[in-house]
């Protein structure tokens, strides 16, 4: 039986039909659930009693639940159970523009990043789309918030989730249901150069960040084993193609990690690894954990090698910092907790 938070408008109008009903209740049910959050449909009011009882035999209207919340300044950190007792989590940020949402796409990670606390909790499954979709629904209900932008920065690689992502970004991106406007969403991806060219080929207005992280395959081999599969070269001229075919700017997520990527050397390979590109990098300064040696680095560091992309001609950020105080990086929460395969 199907979760009906897997269904996109597409899907469920295709349902309707099948039980003899007008297509429009697919709106109408759409709406009941995401709009109104009521997460059955006992009670809606549009629909006749059989076909409410149909729909619940032929649907399941399973959740995940909030197992735990974490306040910090400026993020409040999610834990959530799955219904078989695996553990994911969301991070969200208030900002000036409205509410972003962290969420995760898998249990674990198999991308096995050396920095990266996803990644010493090895992949356990893929996450469904429902499981994705009810991270979003239940902070906003919990919170009585609205999520205005979604980043898929959470635990697990999405591109490694493909089919079940693309279902969900449909799915939050529909104007009846939590209508997220595609330009406020954003995928991020270690490097998976075949579904960089499938997404791009998709032709939705959806944000494309890459974790870059090493401007040489030397450096990158050592910090990102997915940089043995698909490398830098490779990896650069499939995203000149994502960029001409989508006619879309490319986010490069760049960690800085004292004395290992964060070097003058380093700046200046990246400036030539990107020169040209329609792209903007983020430096992100590490938030140390105790699993790992590696350290932030230090700010005159990252002074010197933002101002060496900046005077290059590079568009560059250095992203604010959130969460540190409660491990609310990339996996630190769920990693805390052990998950079920720690
Ligand atoms: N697998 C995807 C998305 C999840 S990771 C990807 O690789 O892009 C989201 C981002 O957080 C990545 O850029 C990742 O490299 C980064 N990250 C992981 N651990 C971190 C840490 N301790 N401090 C700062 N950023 C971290």
């Amino acid at each position: 039986m199907n979760n009906i938070f897997n269904y996109t408008r597409e899907k469920l109008v295709k349902y309707f039909d099948s039980i003899g009903e007008k297509k429009y209740k697919a709106v109408q049910v759409l709406e009941y659930l995401y709009q109104k959050k009521n997460f059955n449909i006992d009670n809606i009011s549009n629909i006749k009693k059989d076909t409410v009882e149909k729909i619940n035999k032929d649907f399941t209207f399973d959740m995940i639940q909030i197992s735990d919340i974490k306040h910090g300044e400026d993020v409040v950190k999610y834990l959530f159970k799955l219904l078989d007792g695996d553990y994911i989590e969301a991070v969200l940020m208030k900002h000036n523009y409205g509410n972003s949402l962290c969420i995760s796409t898998q249990v674990g990670c198999n991308m096995g990043c050396k920095f990266c606390e996803s990644g010493r909790l090895k992949k356990v499954r893929n996450l469904d789309t429902y499981e994705m979709v009810e991270q979003i629904l239940l902070v906003e209900k919990n919170d009585n918030i609205r999520i205005s932008h979604v980043v898929l920065m959470g635990i697990g690689e999405p591109f490694d989730n493909y089919d079940n992502v693309i279902n969900f970004i449909k799915i939050i991106n529909d104007d009846k249901a939590l209508a997220i406007g595609s330009r406020h969403i954003t995928v991020s991806t270690c490097g998976i150069v075949p579904k960089i060219l499938e997404f791009a080929k998709l032709g939705i207005q959806v944000n494309l960040a890459i974790s870059l992280h090493a401007p040489t395959d030397e450096l990158r081999n050592k910090l990102m084993p997915i940089n043995k599969v698909y490398n830098l070269e490779l990896l650069i001229d499939t995203l000149k193609k994502y960029i001409k075919l989508t006619n879309r700017r490319v986010t490069f997520e760049y960690i800085l990690l004292n004395n290992i990527n964060d070097t003058e050397e380093c700046a200046y390979n990246l400036c030539k690894l990107i020169s040209g590109m329609n792209a903007y990098v983020n430096l992100i300064p590490y938030n140390e954990t105790q699993n790992f040696n590696f350290k932030r680095s230090s700010t005159s560091n990252i002074t010197a090698f933002y101002d060496i992309l900046k005077k290059n001609g590079i568009n560059v950020t250095i992203r604010r910092e959130f969460g540190g105080l409660i491990d609310a990086a990339c996996g630190q929460l769920r990693a805390n907790k052990g998950g079920n395969n720690s």
